[in-house]
């Protein structure tokens, strides 16, 4: 298993201690072979060096693109020296073994962090570098591969003893080796996905910094971590805690539902408030300012709410937050909190406070990952947003003003709500929500009792759905969950159309008197 090192090529970018290693292998009488710039480093230390031409007979060309992807170069790495066939072939063209490599790579992360422009960046890009890896560690049987300094002075007091490495070590050292060429092209992808607007590329080596890990996942009995990506967008991932025990897996992912939610309302419109359960809203209302909307989130549903994740679009106010604190929560979470709030908060030691310091952007693009048993899907992230412009109606009666808000806020929260979803609302407030049915009637009967209960709960003589806008994610594929929607009371309908049996749906919209919408967009969550 041991193998000795006659001849050694080295190149590279960073020259850190490379004068050091470059004499102690020379004196154990090692041959050194590099590429332009560090062969000129270590001649000008004194020590015997070859150039890589000399061993190829090609110049260095093409700006240094073309340096060491020769034969004569890959030859003497990835030849397996036992094997005839192999020896035949070195000796009737000349390759002699190289034993050691030592490259570290063309500054490619460093250029992108400085800002390089594109063409900067493309030629940091290196070519001969992985490529003289990757031969070398595949050939891990003969050939030591260093892809850091650290891995040489493993590589110098292993040849102490006796002047050779053992097999373990080569199989370490290549296994080192393809993590740094995978870790290189990941990065290369990442930037060149970025530079054409995609946030992330679609296919990518998965990359996180280990944040927390939990004392257990969703349930008691699976353990569970979480991880940060590198440059995480806003959002839970950049949440700094205030207060409270350490978050769970399930607050986490609630948290992450509510932030996303009530990113999709305009802080500058006006406040936006969201309650999670379970990852699916109970309760969204907009308002002047936070406490109203808060009042108004919690009126929808106020037995789910305890216990719930809320989220709010705006700096923290006092005024919100002291009404937030009057029942349990397990997590508050905003973009920024006043002083005052953060001191009421303060008094409730269970309650967790989280600032992202700032907003997501819900229109990014982005990845979105779902593993399923022996893989993973990867989509692009629902980043889809209507407008008035785009709803097209198709029933008789034309909307008002306030219905046509009230179908793009009940439909935009829809989005976030697991389907089957439905949602009534009315005046920037959710009056029922009816989520993850497998068919679209149970969920409409389910948010229709909510709104029912919710107005008795009030006080209220009618249901809450009364007047009220009706959201459904995806076509209704039957008119039985309109009709649904209709005798709860509301006036206007929205859903992307799109079924066999539209025409129906329309005719049954129009007998009961409803306006509705088609998006024609679709926001199934699963
Ligand atoms: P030097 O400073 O010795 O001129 O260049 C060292 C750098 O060149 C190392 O980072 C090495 O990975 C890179 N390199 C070696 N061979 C090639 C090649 O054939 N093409 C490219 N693009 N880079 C190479």
């Amino acid at each position: 298993d041991r193998a000795p090192i006659k001849r050694a090529l080295i190149s590279v970018s960073d020259k850190t201690g490379l004068i050091e290693a470059a004499k102690t292998l020379a004196e154990m009488g090692v041959e050194l072979v590099s590429t332009g710039g560090t062969r000129a480093a270590i001649a000008d230390a004194g020590l015997a060096v070859k150039d890589i031409s000399e061993l190829t007979g090609f110049p260095e060309m093409m700006d240094g693109r073309v340096k060491t992807l020769h034969p004569i170069v890959h030859g003497g790495l990835l030849s397996v020296r036992d094997a005839p066939e192999h020896a035949k072939a070195m000796a009737e063209h000349g390759i002699g073994g190289i034993d050691l490599v030592y490259v570290n790579l063309y500054p490619f992360e460093a250029t992108v962090a400085k800002g390089g422009d594109f063409e900067t960046c493309v030629e940091n890009i290196d070519i001969g570098g992985p490529a003289m890896i990757r031969s070398a560690a595949k050939n891990h049987g003969y050939v030591c591969v260093c892809t850091e300094l650290a891995d040489v002075q493993e590589v110098l007091d292993a040849l102490k003893a006796d002047g050779t490495t053992d097999l373990a070590l080569r199989k370490r050292l290549a296994a080192r080796a393809y993590a740094r060429t995978a870790a290189y092209d990941a990065a290369i992808s990442t930037w060149f996905a970025k530079s054409l607007g995609d946030e992330a590329p679609r296919r990518r080596a998965f990359a996180g910094a280990l944040v927390q890990t939990m004392r257990y996942g969703e349930n008691p009995h699976q353990s569970a971590s979480f991880y940060r990506e590198e440059n995480p967008r806003i959002g839970v991932a950049t949440a700094r805690q205030l207060q409270g025990k350490a978050l769970s897996y399930n607050n986490i992912a609630d948290t992450d539902a509510a932030i996303e939610l009530v990113a999709e309302f305009d802080p500058k419109a006006g406040a936006a408030v969201a309650i999670i359960k379970h990852a699916n809203p109970c309760g969204v209302a907009l308002g002047g300012d936070l406490k109203t909307a808060y009042e108004r989130a919690l009126q929808c549903d106020p037995v789910s709410a305890f216990g719930g994740i809320v989220a709010v679009n705006q700096r923290l106010t006092a005024d919100a937050a002291r009404e937030m604190i009057k029942i349990f929560t397990e997590v508050v979470v905003a973009p920024e909190a006043d002083e005052e709030a953060i001191a009421l908060f303060a008094k409730k030691k269970d309650l967790r406070l989280l600032i992202t310091g700032g907003m997501p952007d819900a229109t990014a693009k982005g990845d979105l990952f779902k593993q399923v048993a022996g893989g993973f899907l990867v989509q692009s992230r629902d980043n889809s947003r209507l407008t008035p412009a785009d709803l097209k109606i198709v029933t008789k009666r034309q909307p008002t003003d306030t219905e046509v808000r009230d179908m793009l806020f009940a439909f935009t929260v829809a989005k976030h709500v697991k389907s089957n979803a439905i949602v009534f609302a009315k005046d920037g407030q959710t009056a029922g929500i009816g989520a993850g049915q497998m068919n679209r009637r149970d969920s409409a009967r389910i948010a229709a009792i909510r709104a029912a209960e919710a107005a008795e709960t009030a006080g209220l003589p009618v249901s809450l759905a009364q007047g009220s806008a009706c959201a459904s994610e995806a076509f209704f594929p039957f008119a039985d969950g309109l009709i649904q929607a209709a005798e709860a009371g509301a006036t206007a309908v929205i859903q992307p159309g799109g079924s066999i049996r539209d025409a129906e749906v329309i005719a049954a919209a129009d007998e009961a008197g409803v306006t509705m919408a088609f998006t024609g967009v679709r926001v199934f969550r699963h």
